[in-house]
């Protein structure tokens, strides 16, 4: 028996409710001490599991021990010499891949939301059963996780165990009547479990997705050791998101972005799936092993700082549309639409001129996991700007290096010395061992884009490899760049950005310096009519084409309960949306 053993049960299923119990053969003679994680690594928020606990308490010998509340998220124990049983009823009903979510379905949970931890017993092996709901209507469920087996069949339900509280919960759950599938890398099984109503190909998938996770493979050198990996996929109308794990990943995905049997084309939404895949299965060195040195161990209870996101989710977002390429599961011209979408993405938000990505990576925990109506004027992404500097990055390094060397040798080193022998990747050092690495001064590159916020020089980069750049005006609120514009003529836009509301547009974001600004309009506004017109979602792009640069427009808008009306001068459109092409022959670069 394991010092700590966790029992799962989808006691409730109807009212989303798991029963666990968490039984502790040694506990502390002075009290035990027992915590729920603040948040989950791979997503930078507080977001306070323990407020799903719907009661909590503790049992010895089948007698009740007294609980204390320590603070929102932990508990001591009364003393007691025997067995300690905790047990707790935990509400699930969030369909993301960040908690849990249990209905009559599915069952879905990470360990951070579910498995209490056990003060000075984090570090030893522990074991979880974990059952299936009571009643014929889930006869056919089944479990899907990377979780070791210690006793349970293979996609069944039964016992599992981790080496320690850490591992524990880094294996998320899914239970239910999924379709698997399953192909071979590197000679671990890797599966492929969708919940959720879909069509897709699953010879497809398997195919697809073991080329990708072959390219990683190749890269690093070799797949970290592991028994299985598990790509977890829920199917939903309109979903998108995904969490790295060391042996798994969950994902959340449109049904319609998966491929259908009969079609070998690659569409804009698998290519988008195909890429979320290949992020995730790349954190699986990036990130899940090399790490920050602030990660080793992760403190769960507070935000965790570190100027490093850049590196790991940034290169990721680098390589996870590159692998795509590199393997050709799509054309130069595909990849370099989607390089072309987020640059636009990024040159659209006058953050970029006010953020560093260094910054954007130490304020995860409250801007850009909590961005609001203000975010594209105030912050930059360290995913879309910290993927233009990987690839900075490793243009700089190829050219300097007469092609020899590039951001591949970084990762390798990266893998090698630190994911490798489980060191943590130190923010200060780090710079002078890629430039002793790889023999070029980059001193002033990390100076300039990634601690200061001077435009990147894109062009030269990618003039440089072959690429044309070119930045013409958008046609559309829909226009997301990377293709050539449908019409000669120049759209004018308002700056803003905006949603359907039954009666009218809600404007979302209002942009720095657009005309709407200009005319004292703010996001929440319900817009009603122009020019004494009524104006809805579906043709307001077209009304607002019907303008030029100059014209006045009158405005009628909702400001809560208030209607007001302002005189908006219309402004000359700015160039920020990107068109690539190639110039003659496929760059190097995207054919490694
Ligand atoms: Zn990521």
């Amino acid at each position: 028996m394991n010092a700590v053993h966790y029992r799962i049960i989808p006691s409730s299923p109807e009212a989303h409710i798991f029963e666990v119990t968490c039984t502790v053969n040694a506990p502390d003679p002075a009290g035990q001490i027992l915590s729920l994680p603040a948040w989950i690594p791979g997503s930078y928020m507080i977001r306070d599991f323990s407020k799903n606990i719907v009661s909590i308490n503790a049992t010895t010998n089948g007698d009740k021990v007294a609980i204390d509340t320590i603070d929102k998220q932990t508990w001591r124990c009364a003393p007691c010499d025997a067995t300690l049983v905790i047990t707790c009823q935990i509400y699930a009903w969030d369909l993301s891949v960040r908690s849990a979510h249990l209905d009559t379905t599915h069952g879905y949970f990470n360990g951070t939301s579910m498995f209490l931890s056990v003060q000075g017993q984090e570090h030893l092996p522990c074991s979880v059963e974990i059952l299936a709901p009571a009643g014929d209507r889930y006869r056919n469920w089944k479990v899907s996780t990377a979780m070791s087996l210690d006793g349970a069949q293979t996609h069944g339900f039964g016992q599992y165990c981790a080496q320690d509280y850490d591992e524990l919960i880094d294996h998320p759950v899914e239970m239910g009547d999924f379709t698997l599938a399953t192909f071979d890398v590197a000679g671990v099984p890797h599966d492929i479990a969708i919940t959720g109503k879909h069509r897709a190909d699953m010879d497809r998938l398997c195919r697809d997705l073991k080329i990708i996770c072959e390219h990683h493979v190749a890269l690093f050198g070799e797949l970290p050791a592991m028994d299985r990996y598990v790509f977890q996929v829920m199917a939903t109308g309109d979903g998108y998101g995904g969490l790295e794990h060391r042996a798994s990943t969950s994902l959340l995905c449109s049904r319609y972005d998966l491929p259908l049997a009969g079609n070998d084309k690659v569409s804009e939404q698998y290519r988008s799936f195909l890429g979320l895949c290949s992020h995730e299965y790349f954190h699986t060195w990036n990130v899940k092993r090399i790490k920050p040195d602030v990660f080793i161990p992760y403190d769960l209870r507070d935000e965790t700082y570190t100027h490093l996101m850049w590196m790991f989710e940034g290169i990721t977002s680098y390589y996870d549309d590159l692998s795509l390429i590199r393997t050709k599961l799509i054309e130069a011209d595909s990849y370099l639409e989607l390089l072309a979408q987020n640059i636009t993405r990024i040159q659209r938000g006058s953050g970029r001129l006010k953020q560093s990505v260094w910054d954007s990576s130490f304020y995860t925990w409250n801007k850009f996991y909590k961005q609001d109506e203000n975010a594209p004027n105030a912050i930059v992404s360290y995913y879309g700007k910290g993927a233009l500097l990987a690839m900075g990055l490793d243009l700089i390094i190829r050219k300097h290096s007469q092609q020899e060397k590039s951001l591949d040798d970084v990762m390798r080193y990266l893998w090698s010395e630190y994911g490798k022998k489980g060191i943590g990747v130190n923010e200060v050092s780090i710079e002078q061992e890629i430039i002793e690495l790889t023999g070029v001064d980059l001193k002033d590159f990390f100076e300039r884009y990634l601690r200061g916020i001077e435009e990147l020089p894109l062009q030269k980069w990618l003039q440089e490899q072959g690429v044309d750049v070119e930045f013409r005006t958008p046609q559309s609120s829909q226009d997301k760049g990377g293709k050539k514009p449908d019409s000669a003529d120049e759209k004018v836009n308002f700056g803003i950005r905006f949603t359907n509301k039954t009666e009218g547009v809600t404007l979302t974001h209002v942009l720095d310096n657009g005309a709407a600004q200009i005319a004292g309009m703010s996001a929440g506004d319900v817009v009603l009519a122009m020019d004494g017109i009524r104006v809805d979602a579906k043709t307001f792009d077209q009304r607002i084409a019907e303008y030029k640069t100059d014209d006045r427009v009158e405005i009628t808008a909702f400001r809560r309960d208030e209607l007001m009306s302002f005189t908006l001068a219309v402004i000359e459109p700015e160039a920020d949306t990107c068109v690539l092409t190639i110039q003659s022959k496929i760059p190097e670069w995207l054919s490694d």
